[in-house]
């Protein structure tokens, strides 16, 4: 049985995934941005937290761990890179290492670009990978702390993973996203057409998120970039992949 993933959202934007396990009961919360929705949406489903899995060390994604700590005894994992600069660990993980939620594996990456010591897990069972602040709905987090081929590794890393891959962001921005990636791609029907559906989910208030990484292929700028004929619409036919990603993340901080 694929775990069961529900969305919650949190703070004004963020978005946190319990990943459920009915067989064992197990139950992850991916990041804590704030212990109030997370409490509730555990307690409506009568489900207790058995693991916390961090993604990176900003406010926006830890400072709920605390809270929720005191209602549930879980274990807490994160990244061994970060360890300092994250909550204190239960168990600390590097890339390649694996997660056991139930009886499902996650697969530790480390995406590192936006901070470094980002991690992302993958459970390849249940086809999904929770990227929080790397790989977003038509988008990818800033780069605060690694350098753009950084980023660029990272998210190779992502597009690498089956294209049914269900990816569990962690933000709503995907209707800025949207706007931004029609000014780059304007000739691209796919992402044309994911553009409206976007803009329909959010007038009626739907999530946006998770997204399926086929369409993240399709119409991701910041995945496009290795994409031929993407190169030429950006006028760098023939350059780098990292070069044409440094081009768009560039281009996006400006936008
Ligand atoms: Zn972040
Ligand atoms: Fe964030």
């Amino acid at each position: 049985m694929p775990l069961e993933i529900v969305t919650v959202p949190c703070l004004s934007d963020n978005y946190a995934f319990l990943a459920h396990d009915a067989a064992s009961g197990d139950t992850a919360v991916v990041d804590a941005p704030e212990a109030g929705p997370i409490l509730a949406e555990l307690d409506a489903r009568g489900w207790t937290l058995t693991h916390v899995l961090i993604t990176h060390h900003h406010w926006d994604h830890v400072d709920g761990l605390a809270d929720i700590l005191v209602q549930h005894k879980a274990t807490v994992l994160g990244a061994a890179a970060d360890a300092e600069r994250l909550p204190k660990l239960d168990i600390a993980l590097a890339e390649g290492e694996s997660v056991t939620i139930g009886g499902e594996e996650g697969v530790v990456l480390d995406v590192s670009g936006h901070t470094v010591g980002h991690i992302a897990y993958h459970f390849p069972a249940s086809g999904v990978v929770f990227t929080a602040d790397s790989l977003m709905a038509l988008g990818c987090g800033r780069v605060f702390e690694g350098t753009m081929p950084m980023m660029w590794d990272s998210l190779s890393k992502l597009a690498a993973l089956p294209p049914e891959t269900v990816v569990c962001s962690g933000h709503e921005y995907t209707a800025a996203n949207a706007k931004f990636a029609l000014s780059v791609d304007p000739g691209n029907r796919a992402l044309t057409s994911r553009a409206k559906a976007i803009e329909e989910a959010r007038e009626m208030g739907t999530p946006t998120v998770p997204s399926i990484l086929s369409e993240e292929l399709a119409t991701n700028p910041f995945l496009r970039a290795s994409d031929p004929d993407f190169k030429a619409v950006m006028g760098m036919a023939g350059a780098d992949d990292a070069a044409v990603f440094a081009e768009v993340r560039t281009r996006k901080d400006n936008f």
